[in-house]
């Protein structure tokens, strides 16, 4: 597709009659609660219950008055998720499928940290249920555009998985399933949601919005985030993953509508707070984006961006016909960065042996089935008891090692 077919910003019901509840910011709870006749202080409490406390009804909301609690709910409906899926793979990463009202499949990602003195645990949450933006590389993009995921849908993978993980992530990253700019309304309303202090207060120092260079998107963030009190100062990363226009156009076709200069003069204009970074994500692909004269090219795109640069070996699916380059390649192209003052890291493949590690997020949803996909071995292995499990509604978890992970 071009990326003048990209589809409009956003699809989630404006706050008005029969918008989701859990995608509310206070304001219009506020207005809400006073219209139906109640004290505006009780704004505060139900935000506390679905943001703080993560509640999955209006009734469990007990210091609420029931037939308020009952309006609620009939003006405002809760679209939960439902857990579809858990698996953990050997590194201790957990890949988490989640199934909307709708019945559509979407991923998030718990990541440990590798040193665990650190303790850190990075959340990789989805924008969008599949992507329109049809990188050649990634395994969502396979699966087409099927939609905006609401602000509510958003946050709940964070609420969800913190059950779940038994304790709240540190770090979230939008870098699952989607392109969180082509969805700017429901991504910026959860930032909003997430960030709240009544709710659950994340610090938007440790959030980052992955895009893949959708440069509209990048100065609407940049505007908003000037306007004081307004807008979230989360981090910002790009997909960069080359340094041609001509290799760009060929493996990320949004490359076509703003390339490689339009890109980088709009995060130069994007305002950092003091000591801030932009991150650039660098998929290596072998013989493709992972030369000599890639390596000597890129300090210069990136000159005066405070910037760093994450290499990320290719993690393969079936399909494409890419290679992730050598060890050695990979090693001797940051070398080569180094030599030239740039901070670049290489990012280990997490969760790779479960699909879970970037770019491989490409949950199908499988009418009249809760059959994992084909592709998933250790889900086929235990596909039985999965299906018997997620019948009933319970959840099915497949263990393929330990939780938490131990260090090897
Ligand atoms: N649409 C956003 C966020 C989702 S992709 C974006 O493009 O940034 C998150 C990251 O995974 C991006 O840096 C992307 O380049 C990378 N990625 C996609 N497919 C990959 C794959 N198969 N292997 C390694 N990284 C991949």
């Amino acid at each position: 597709m071009t990326a003048a077919a990209v589809p409009a910003d956003s699809d989630f019901p404006r706050a008005g009659a029969g918008a989701p509840l859990r995608g509310l910011l206070p304001a219009e709870l506020a207005a809400w609660v006073t219209a139906a006749g109640g004290p505006a202080y009780r704004a505060e409490q139900i935000f506390r219950w679905l943001h703080g406390q993560a509640v999955e009804t209006a009734d469990q909301m007990v210091n609420v008055p029931p037939a308020l609690r009952q309006a609620l709910a009939e003006a405002h409906p809760l679209r939960p998720l439902t857990t579809d899926l858990v698996q953990t793979a050997r590194d201790g990463t957990r890949k988490l499928r989640w199934r909307t009202h709708d019945g559509r499949a979407i991923e998030s990602v718990l990541i440990p940290d590798e040193d665990e003195e650190r303790n850190r645990l990075t959340l990789c949450v989805s924008s969008q249920v599949g992507c329109a933006l049809d990188c050649r590389f990634c395994a969502t993009a396979t699966l087409g555009f099927g939609r905006h995921l609401g602000a509510d849908e958003i946050v709940e993978q964070i609420y969800r998985a913190t059950a779940l993980a038994g304790r709240r992530p540190t770090n979230l990253v939008f870098m699952g399933m989607g392109e969180p700019l082509h969805n700017y309304d429901n991504l910026t309303r959860a930032l909003a949601l997430l960030e709240h202090p009544w709710g659950a207060a994340f610090s938007p120092r440790r959030i980052t919005v992955s895009t893949a260079g959708l440069v509209s998107g990048i100065d609407k963030l940049a505007a908003a985030k000037s306007v004081a009190g307004q807008g979230s100062s989360s981090n910002v990363a790009i997909s960069l993953n080359a340094t041609t226009d001509e290799v760009r156009d060929r493996i990320m076709p949004i490359n076509k509508r703003w390339p490689i200069a339009a890109l980088l003069e709009a995060a130069r204009r994007f305002p950092l707070s003091h000591g801030r970074r932009v991150t650039f994500e660098y998929v290596m692909l072998g013989g493709v984006n992972d030369s000599d004269a890639d390596a000597d090219r890129l300090p210069g795109l990136l000159r005066g961006i405070p910037s760093k640069v994450n290499l990320i070996p290719w993690n393969g699916f079936a399909g494409p016909e890419f290679v992730r380059p050598p060890a050695e390649r990979i090693r001797s192209f940051q070398e080569r960065l180094r030599a030239a003052s740039v901070a670049v890291y290489i990012r280990s493949p997490r969760g790779d042996d479960i699909d879970a590690a970037c770019g491989q997020l490409a949950a199908r949803t499988l009418e009249g089935s809760q059959r994992p996909p084909a592709t998933d071995s250790a889900a086929q292995s235990a596909a039985p008891s999965t299906r018997s499990a997620a019948a009933a509604g319970g959840l099915a978890t497949i263990r393929v090692g330990p939780w938490p992970p131990t260090t090897s």
